[in-house]
């Protein structure tokens, strides 16, 4: 996904809207080994010329499947991701939060991952019901019940379970 910012570049003041709808893939997406959005990811905001300084304010619209972290499941998502970033052309700008850009294109894919990877939740679950996968056969505790014993009380809530509620 490249973003063309010849024009922009040149007129300082100016605000001009983009918009996106491509395929894309991710290598080695949080512990995936690929991400590609199941349906072609939209992209659409504003850049804006202030100074010599490109504001872009996006969303990303991304529909993807990402492993449940309790049962390993695929599960598909819609997800909306906030983007902004700041891009300057000149060397002479130094601030972390502005990204120096060379040429006339900024390649907007390794943006876009990292706006995923800091707002993605930080536990992805199929469901908060989700009762995971058994630690010792394995089975996906979800679809089936197993022979292991299921029992087996975490001590620290062990005296919970003769508390009474009146
Ligand atoms: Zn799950
Ligand atoms: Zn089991």
């Amino acid at each position: 996904m490249i973003l063309d910012i010849s024009k922009i570049l040149l007129t300082k003041g100016e605000e001009v809207p983009f918009y996106f709808e491509e395929e894309l893939c991710f290598d080695n997406f949080n512990g995936q080994r690929e991400l590609c959005f199941n349906k072609p990811a939209k992209f659409s905001g504003t850049i804006e010329n202030v100074s010599g300084i490109l504001y872009m304010s996006g969303k990303l619209e991304a529909s993807v499947d990402l492993k449940c972290d309790r049962c390993g499941q695929n599960i598909e998502n819609e997800y909306m991701f906030l983007v902004e970033e700041a891009f300057s052309s000149t060397e002479a700008v130094d601030d972390e939060e502005i990204r120096h850009i060379k040429g006339k294109q900024v390649d907007l894919s390794p943006i876009l991952r990292e706006a995923m990877l800091m707002q993605l939740p930080t536990k992805i679950l199929c469901d908060n019901d989700c009762k995971g996968l058994c630690d010792c056969c394995g089975a996906n505790l979800n679809n089936e019940s197993c022979e292991c014993n299921t029992e087996k009380i975490n001590p620290a809530f062990a005296s919970l379970k003769n508390l009474k509620f009146d």
